[in-house]
């Protein structure tokens, strides 16, 4: 646990050690007592790629349950886990972006904060007192100071132009350089205008210094080293005040904007997220990451649709030896993702009872991506959407779970096992997460939207009229109602000849 006295103090070390490694204090040791090591690291050196690599590789070993000796297969490339879940990723923060957004956050502070003592200091010792120069650095002042203007060149490697997003917005133009800033939206005019700023008596002046608005008017108000200007100068000059006709000055305060906020401050997580975005390949399939389920179930879904799961045929790819490469169910086919899930007669008897009690209907499904798609087109509420979803991963979860049982440890689930264990499952994870609107445990096993008229379904809601209680005495212990074997559908039936069940709903005896 951390205490706000750790975080105060960890500020104060960060403040110190970044005016010592300013002033060119070399030999940095980080302090023993301080948490967070690695985000105290990060907000203030550069991490170069040895670095990063070792903390990356512990992380990949991890996700995928290697230690730091043995090493397991890495079903996933790092960087699709390393990609935004909007994006089709697994999220994970990448420690490079992290890196140079806390340093960028340093960089905004030198432009935010032109008054403060830490930008006085900086511009004293980096450059000729020149408070408009962008990140002054000098090239024989090494230190943490000049290690983070790196920063800009780093962030340019990776596709992000810094200055694009940390824009000037002019006012009166008495805090704005005239020569210095791109204030104008047009370009910085000391580089546009060489001949301009070259004859320019105070090259340090402010916009305003320079420029007077009356009303619609502009007034330029030039102070050159010489009387007469050159041709050149002269068409320079026309140039410049046709590009600066329309600077929107006001009377407001000129402040720093960051681009990627709509508030306009800068924020860490909003560079991160564009170096993301620049960075990682956006993936074609998205998962819909389902709040509702647990995190290992959308993990599975997720892998499941990228076809990386370790069934046999993938293993198989792997040069993993193997006794056999069939489906363990129906020992006729490879076992693949796509068999496993939906082409095997085990999987289907499965998805038929989920769909019946589920209330939707699954046609033309070839794949896993296609199947945990469905939803996206359909203009139903989010909510329905939602739990159509819930139910599709849990099922994929369910089926997994009993295809390791079966296996691993050689225990058969029949179908209607699976089914039993989807609806109290799924209902379990649904309630547990706070979810308001779930129907009651009675209504839930009976079926997910209890409004839907199936005819199938009504006579089985009928039958479980007559048996529910056993499982609803059951709840959120061992929700299960006890059968003798056989699929859940042939028992149905079984119970509907011996026993049958009429709409009027008179209540059989049961067979046990
Ligand atoms: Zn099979």
């Amino acid at each position: 646990m951390i205490d706000e006295g750790d975080v105060q103090r960890q500020q104060r070390f960060r403040i110190v050690f970044f005016l010592l490694g300013v002033l060119g204090v070399q030999t940095l040791d980080y302090p023993q007592n301080i948490h967070h090591v690695p985000n105290f690291y990060f907000s203030l050196f550069k991490a170069s790629s040895k670095i990063i690599d070792e903390p990356e590789r512990i992380r990949r070993k991890f996700l995928w349950g290697g230690g730091t000796e043995n090493s397991k297969i890495c079903w996933i490339g790092w960087e699709k886990v390393l990609t935004p879940k909007r994006n089709g990723g697994l999220g994970v923060i990448s420690l490079r972006a992290t890196n140079l957004s806390l340093l960028t956050k340093w960089l905004w502070k030198f432009k935010k904060e032109l008054n403060s003592l830490v930008v006085k200091i900086i511009t004293a010792l980096q450059s000729k007192n020149n408070i408009w120069q962008t990140f002054p650095a000098k090239a024989d002042r090494a230190g943490v100071w000049r290690n983070i203007t790196k920063t800009v060149v780093d962030l340019d490697h990776d596709n992000i132009n810094l200055m694009e997003f940390m824009k000037k917005e002019i006012g009166r133009g008495d805090k704005t350089a005239f020569w210095w800033e791109d204030w104008s939206g047009n370009g910085i005019l000391k580089e546009m205008f060489l001949l301009l700023f070259k004859i320019e008596k105070e090259k340090c002046c402010t916009v305003h210094a320079r420029i007077k608005q009356m009303g619609e008017m502009k007034n330029y108000e030039w102070r050159w080293r010489k009387e007469n200007l050159s041709t050149e100068e002269e068409m320079e000059r026309v140039c410049c005040e046709l590009i600066l006709h329309d600077a929107p000055l006001s009377e407001t305060e000129d402040k720093w904007t960051w681009q990627l906020e709509t508030h306009g401050d800068f924020s860490v997580k909003s560079l991160r997220r564009k170096w993301e975005t620049e960075n990682l390949q956006e993936l074609q399939y998205k998962h819909w990451w389902n709040s509702w389920v647990p995190i290992k179930v959308n993990f599975l879904g997720w892998r499941a649709a990228l076809n990386r799961l370790p069934v046999k045929a993938e293993l198989r790819k792997r040069h993993v030896q193997l006794p056999d490469h069939l489906c363990g169910f129906c020992n006729t086919e490879e076992e693949t993702c796509e068999h496993l899930f939906l082409q095997c007669p085990w999987a289907k008897e499965v998805w038929r009872g989920v769909e019946e009690w589920g209330g939707f209907e699954l046609r033309n499904i070839g794949s896993i991506q296609q199947l945990l798609s469905i939803t996206n087109h359909q203009t139903q509420p989010t909510r329905d959407k939602k739990m159509t979803n819930t139910l599709l991963l849990v099922t994929l979860w369910a089926l997994w779970k009993s295809r390791n049982d079966r296996n691993f440890n050689g225990r058969v689930t029949p179908p209607w096992r699976t089914i039993e264990e989807i609806k109290s499952q799924s209902f379990l994870w649904i309630k547990n997460r706070g979810v308001t609107t779930i129907p009651s445990w009675v209504n839930w096993w009976k079926q997910v939207s209890s409004s839907k008229d199936y005819t199938f379904g009504f006579i089985r809601n009928r039958w479980l009229d007559t048996f529910a209680p056993v499982g609803i005495h059951h709840v959120c212990k061992e929700p299960r109602i006890v059968h003798h074997g056989g699929t859940f559908f042939q028992f149905i039936r079984q119970q509907m000849g011996s026993n049958p069940v009429s709409p009027q709903g008179s209540r059989g005896s049961g067979s046990y």
